[in-house]
């Protein structure tokens, strides 16, 4: 037995708190300039158990910037990524331009003070592919999925039929309509995608969006698989037919900044994400 909760402080900068009878574990940890709202949120779902674990799908500022506060407040918690993720969270830089994009979702929120911690960003365990996280009654199998980043990560539950899935296999943006998030590469996302659909899965976790149950799961991945390889499709025609690459962005933004994506994304971030996604689509595969 299981439960997720989000536990987010506001949309966009969502985590998920997995709690088994055995052991606690926080799914990302969501931004730092409302943290400490989130941490309330974990301390009111967990009563008197602790958090053993935070899990980072990848080391991006909405996802990872969290972890340190809950490192504050639970001491003992240990924080989980992939070692690409590990490496990035201790570079100047990453930290630099993750600080100044909580300040500015943050300014976006009203909130121009915070405690920041992110210089004590760090992963305490790295996993890789095929590596097992004992959460007592259920065992979380590592699977390296990359293609939104160099670092992205899911994990897979196999007797709960849970998969923990990533932005690589792509994010619902409305019905039956799932936005590719290929920053790195296509190819390598497209894999990702055939490969967690051969999984039994019953459940599926998707970062910002929540827990997919049933037929849905399945569905979800066939609509991400065509999504991506349709995206592609399109971009590549209207590319060989002369395109300026402004365009082929705002035909990506049309088909896909939604209102669903619009919650969770600010336009800047969306831009930013498409302009690493397009030249992606324009590689051969
Ligand atoms: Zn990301």
């Amino acid at each position: 037995m299981f439960t997720l909760t989000n536990v987010g402080a506001i949309a966009g900068g969502d985590a998920f708190l997995l709690v088994t009878p055995g052991k606690t574990a926080l799914l990302d940890s969501g931004f730092s300039f409302c943290a400490e709202q989130m941490l309330d949120n974990i301390g009111e779902e967990l009563g008197r158990r602790s958090l053993d674990y935070v899990l980072l799908t990848h080391s991006h500022y909405d996802h990872a910037s969290g972890s340190v506060y809950c490192r504050r407040r639970w001491p003992q918690v240990q924080v989980i990524g992939s070692a690409h993720t590990g490496l990035v969270l201790t570079k100047e830089s990453a930290r630099r331009l993750m600080r100044q994009l909580n300040d500015s979702a943050g300014g976006e929120q009203g909130v121009t003070e915070y405690e920041d911690l992110l210089s004590e960003l760090k992963i305490d365990l790295v996993v890789s592919d095929g590596d097992i996280i004992d959460l007592g009654s259920m065992k979380l199998r590592v699977l390296e999925l990359p293609g939104h980043t160099r670092c992205s990560i899911g994990f897979y539950a196999e007797k709960e039929k849970l998969l923990l899935g990533c932005e690589t296999i792509g994010v619902p943006a409305g019905t039956g309509l799932v936005m590719p998030c290929c920053l790195v590469s296509y190819a390598d996302s497209l894999q990702a995608i055939e490969r967690v659909a051969k999984l039994d899965i019953q459940f599926l976790l998707l970062p910002h969006i929540g827990l997919l149950q049933g037929d849905a799961c399945q569905q979800f991945l066939v609509d991400a698989n065509y999504w991506l390889v349709e995206t592609r499709r399109r971009v590549r025609e209207a590319n060989a037919a002369g395109k300026s690459e402004a365009d082929l962005i705002q035909l990506f933004k049309d088909l896909f900044y939604t209102e669903l994506i619009r919650q969770n994304q600010p336009e800047k971030a969306f831009d930013l994400n498409a302009s690493y996604i397009i030249p992606q689509m324009l590689k051969d595969a």
